[in-house]
């Protein structure tokens, strides 16, 4: 055992650095985004919000720059860490402003605003009024999701007043699905006809839908596609989907065996004690954790990849590392490859079996570092 200890030792060593890190695998970003533009049937700006879904947003940005049509993202900051990254294209708030005082930034880096609601259009205009300068704008209506928007009935009074905004161009109404994800919701369908009917009148680009309603309502498509989740080569709907399912995924989160040892059936593993051995177990001891974005109460026989083979969680996961019964496995070893997430273990299906989403464990990743391949 103490042999073996040092084994692991060296085969971390050698590495000179924890051995935990999410790949990146820019190839197939750009593949899902391909798709995603052969399903828009206008332009189609990659969400690239929340660090691209904690895939690092820079290099996202810069592997998509050259096919996308734009970039959306959720504040000035993130929307300014792209613009010193060199990037030109076009970048949307999703949001908009949260202040006025952002509005300078705004207009120097000639971002595109969302314009949700009565207050932030009423500061458009007083900016407007006191330090004129040109900004492009999308007009955000509520269609039933009651979460950001303007009042259907409000829209049109709004747009007017952008249109009596010399320097304002008022680009796009938009609107968001909130369940586009659930493929026999009647909700969508009448978001859809509402929105038809509010932006009838209104000469303006429009954009409605995310990675569920570009794949999932084909006749939703019209304007800007705004997919984020399925660049990321996750499908939106829990039920399979022909078009969803050839995504693939980018990230796959990956560590190594750093010790490992056998012990005697009765013995508790880890916190609480909560996985007892029923037999002889060789236990294998991952360096990776909920600090790193695993989730913390996945539950025992949560399946990670061991070298190519298919192993059982066993014990609670603790900060940094996490136990594994690696008794089934035919040539467990100190150093071996093991991977959390990404090919065999799908994101979609670690989130369900642990109350939450794909969105939530990507953008829980931290810590790792990040390897991008080509
Ligand atoms: C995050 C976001 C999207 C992307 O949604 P996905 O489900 O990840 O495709 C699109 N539109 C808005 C307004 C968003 O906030």
């Amino acid at each position: 055992m103490a042999d073996q200890a040092k084994l692991c030792a060296n085969a971390i060593w050698a590495e000179l650095m924890r051995p935990a890190y999410a790949q990146i695998d820019l190839a197939a970003l750009r593949a899902n985004f391909r798709l995603a533009k052969q399903l828009s049937v206008g332009q189609t700006l990659a969400v690239l919000k929340a660090d691209a879904y904690g895939h690092g947003a820079v290099a996202c940005a810069r592997a998509l720059v050259d096919i996308a049509d734009g970039f959306a993202v959720a504040s000035v900051e993130e929307a300014l860490e792209l613009r010193q990254a060199g990037i030109t294209i076009p970048i949307l708030l999703l949001e908009g402003f949260f202040h006025p005082s952002e509005l300078d930034e705004i207009a120097h880096h000639q971002l595109t605003s969302v314009v949700a609601y009565t207050q932030q259009l009423a500061q458009i205009v007083a900016f407007q009024n006191t330090r004129p300068r040109p900004m492009s704008v999308w007009l955000k209506v509520d269609t039933g999701m009651h979460r950001l928007g303007f009042d259907p009935s409000d829209l049109y009074q709004a747009w007017q007043q952008l249109q009596q905004l010399p320097l304002i161009t008022a680009q796009c109404v938009m609107t968001h699905l909130s369940c586009a994800d659930e493929l026999d919701n009647p909700l969508t369908e009448q978001q859809l006809q509402l929105f038809r009917r509010v932006t009838h009148g209104i000469r303006g680009q429009v954009s409605v839908v995310n990675s569920a309603g570009l794949l999932g309502w084909p006749d939703a498509r019209d304007g800007w596609a705004r997919p984020g989740l399925m660049m990321y080569g996750i499908s939106p709907f829990s039920r399979q989907h022909p078009v969803a399912d050839t995504l693939r995924p980018v990230m796959h989160l990956r560590s190594q065996i750093m010790a490992m040892r056998e012990l005697p059936a009765g013995e508790a593993i880890g916190y609480g004690g909560r996985f007892v051995t029923q037999r002889t177990t060789k236990i294998g001891v991952v360096a990776i954790g909920y600090a790193d974005g695993y989730p913390q109460h996945a539950p025992d026989g949560t399946p990670v990849m061991v070298n190519g083979h298919r192993c059982p969680l066993a014990g609670r996961v603790s900060m940094d590392m996490l136990t594994l019964d690696l008794t089934d496995h035919p040539n467990p070893y100190c150093g071996a490859p093991v991977e959390l997430w990404g090919g065999s273990i799908s994101v979609a299906q670690l989130a369900k079996t642990n109350q939450t989403s794909a969105y939530e464990l990507l953008c829980r990743v931290k810590r790792v570092t990040r390897r991008y391949f080509p």
